[in-house]
């Protein structure tokens, strides 16, 4: 009891009793330095001040990087890069596998990293390599396209993650819905140092790509004007 109220105490002295964020009126989430809302922002986009990327922006951003593909499916440097990656692919799908069976054969290990290579193991079952390619460098496209999109390299990676979390169906907790009978863990917490193993395997395989690929695609909206128009509409609802 009195551990408990010497935190609410301190928090209420640091932080005082409204949301610490700039702008925001709200009152204080006990114990917390946001209110709800911004609390909620920092556990499900990475930041308290990130905004929602609309899945219509995700979209667009995909399809630029399939395009691209197709385009490329007669370039020699293109299939070159492919084979370096679809090798670092093979790579970490062993070395996710060897960590998980460590850990199965009693090794100890740590809950979040456990999580990570199970949630990373998901994405290379579920996924597979090309669709993880196509959202992984959908997301350092819009990144490239539009610096402020991302508030924080936190914001960006906690989004990446997600989205492929979300896509591989990975969730650490199946719960249902009572009502609607649906899973309802799509809305689960991403932990930070969960994210962080998945994110440092998957910059391990694709590196900088998505951001090669920006210019690449920025040359081809340029001939394809229609397709061009219709990704600045959809992204910049989000300015
Ligand atoms: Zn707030």
């Amino acid at each position: 009891m009195s551990i408990s109220y010497g935190l609410v105490r301190t928090t209420q002295l640091v932080y005082g009793s409204y949301c610490t964020i700039n702008g925001c009126s709200k009152k204080r989430n006990s114990g917390h330095r946001y209110c709800n809302q911004h609390k909620y922002r920092l556990t499900y986009r990475g930041d308290a001040n990130q905004q929602r990327i609309p899945v219509t922006t995700q979209n667009c951003a995909k399809n630029a990087v399939k395009l691209l593909i197709k385009d490329n499916q007669n370039n020699v440097s293109w299939h070159e890069l492919m084979s370096a990656i679809n090798e670092r692919w093979s790579m970490s799908v062993a070395y996710v596998q060897g960590e998980l069976d460590k850990h199965l054969s009693g090794k100890p290990s740590d809950k979040y990293r456990r999580r990570g290579l199970i949630l990373t193991r998901d994405i290379f079952t579920n996924l597979g390599l090309e669709n993880t390619f196509i959202i992984y460098c959908s997301w350092q496209y819009l990144q490239e396209w539009n610096p402020n999109m991302f508030v924080t390299d936190d914001a960006f990676k906690h989004q990446l993650v997600r989205s492929m979390r979300n896509q591989a169906k990975s969730f650490h907790t199946q719960s249902i819905n009572k009502k609607t009978g649906k899973p309802s863990s799509y809305s689960s917490p991403l932990y930070m140092r969960e994210r962080e193993v998945v994110w440092e395997i998957l910059t391990g395989i694709f590196g900088t790509t998505g951001m090669q690929l920006y210019k690449q695609i920025e040359k081809r909206a340029e001939k394809l004007r229609a397709n061009k128009e219709r990704m600045y509409a959809a992204i910049k609802r989000i300015e």
